[in-house]
């Protein structure tokens, strides 16, 4: 997956700050107070490799924002991590979290490394290594991690495991995305695909009565962009194209998702699903006139560049970041697009931590359906009430759907910031 100029992430995250303060009437202390993140820490991490040198790992966690809990947000191993990407992201994650009305603040880890380049020995060192590096500042009621870009759930009981070992507290509240067998749930596979598929969902009643019939297109068929298309189809849509890296597939009648990932397991790529009626690339996927477009790859794919292009009537960001901030002031306000924002469309995944870690926390046992129930009454609840505010509070002609989230989310922290006496 590549990953976007970290100064630019930070800066777009700035802008989006910024404008939110705007349109609260907040002042510059504000702003400046919420700028930055609370603590930042570098880790350095040592492995013996399987050659027998020691190699060293340079790793972060950054610790954004608490005033509503524990700081909550992934781990990325990716050979193109920097501090400012750790940073910005921490920072998208308390407004992801307060949004969601989770009890908990936003943080981020990541590690610069190419994990498929480790052996798995190599790979469980480097793990637990940041783990004995950051326990002090981590826990159940400090600092939640979870999986991100290329961890898993292996990487996460192992790391857990560190954390016992280390303070002898066989606490699995420390860490989401955790094997079945540890406390997790199966569910967080499905989570950010099916929590799209349901703010594409709410959002399509509003404009439409429903999404039966709607054609869809999907960029990107890794966890987010197959459980989105999957969940939509079911829900009554029709997937008339989705891509991958290696190129894109169309069918007007529509695609069955299942089918689809079959033949991507077995070849490598969706494009060699054999059904489809015609082969497209990912810039024709994005400029395809269809009803709702799931950018669910890479950050940055609709732009100045490509906005007048763009016919979809709503896009679904189950991405980070997928529309420049630029692009999504003109197909908000210029074309009337409907741009439903990362912070709600793929809040799916931490919504189920949160599931996972309360039942941790009280040591119960929750249902798969039951956490899957939870996760849908939670998604159709936020989506409704950034559309509800958008509409009632601000001018959608003035104003993007990602205006309204973030208002939203930044009123509650200011708000529980000034109730602490932190403001
Ligand atoms: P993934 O690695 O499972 O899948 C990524 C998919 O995008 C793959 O099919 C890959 O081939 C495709 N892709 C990569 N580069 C591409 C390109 N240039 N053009 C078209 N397709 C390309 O990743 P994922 O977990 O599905 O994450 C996808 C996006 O969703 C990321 O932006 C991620 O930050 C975001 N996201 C994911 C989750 C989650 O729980 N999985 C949660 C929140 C946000």
């Amino acid at each position: 997956m590549q990953v976007k100029d970290s100064r630019v992430l930070l800066q777009d995250q700035e802008r989006i700050l910024r404008r939110a303060i705007e349109h609260l009437g907040l002042g510059d202390d504000v702003y400046e107070a919420l700028r930055h993140p609370e603590r930042v820490i570098q880790v350095k991490i040592p492995v013996r490799m399987s050659d027998g040198r020691v190699k060293v790992f340079i790793g972060w966690r950054s610790q954004h924002n608490s005033a509503l809990g524990p700081y909550k947000g992934g781990i990325r191993f990716h050979p193109a991590v920097t501090m400012e990407e750790v940073e910005a992201l921490s920072m998208m994650m308390t407004w992801k979290n307060a949004l969601a009305d989770l009890p908990y603040g936003g943080g981020k880890g990541g590690v610069r490394v190419d994990p498929h380049a480790l052996s798995p020995s190599e790979l469980e060192q480097l793990s637990r290594g940041y783990i004995r590096m950051l326990y002090k500042y981590i826990g159940p009621d400090t600092d939640i991690p979870a999986p991100d870009v290329y961890t898993n759930p292996q990487i996460m009981a192992w790391m857990f495991d560190e954390y016992y070992r280390i303070t002898g507290e066989n606490q699995f509240a420390m860490i989401t995305g955790k094997p079945k067998q540890l406390g997790g749930l199966e569910a967080r596979i499905i989570a950010t695909g099916f929590g799209t598929a349901v703010a594409a969902r709410e959002v399509a009643k509003k404009l439409w009565g429903g999404l039966e019939g709607k054609t869809v297109a999907v960029q990107g068929y890794g966890n987010a962009g197959y459980y989105a298309a999957k969940f939509l189809h079911e829900m009554g849509a029709i997937i008339v194209a989705v891509s991958d890296s290696r190129g894109g597939i169309y069918s007007s009648k529509g695609l069955n998702p299942d089918e689809v990932k079959k033949v991507k397991n077995m070849k490598g790529s969706v494009i060699f699903y054999e059904k489809a009626e015609k082969r497209i690339t990912n810039e024709e996927l994005l400029e395809l006139d269809v009803d709702i477009l799931v950018p669910a790859a890479i950050e940055d794919v609709i732009t100045s560049e490509n906005m007048e292009r763009i016919k979809a009537r709503m896009i679904v960001e189950a991405a980070n970041g997928p529309v420049t901030p630029e692009a999504d002031v003109y197909l908000s306000t210029k074309k009337g697009v409907v741009i439903v924002p990362d912070i709600l469309a793929n809040a799916g995944g931490v919504i189920m931590s949160h599931i996972e870690w309360m039942n941790n926390r009280i040591g119960g046992y929750i249902s798969e359906e039951e956490a899957k129930r939870r996760l849908e009454e939670k998604m159709s609840h936020n989506t409704r009430r950034v559309w509800d505010f958008w509409h009632s509070e601000m001018d959608p002609s003035k104003h993007t759907m990602r205006d309204a989230a973030y208002a939203l989310a930044v009123k509650k922290v200011v708000e529980a910031m000034r109730l602490r006496g932190q403001l």
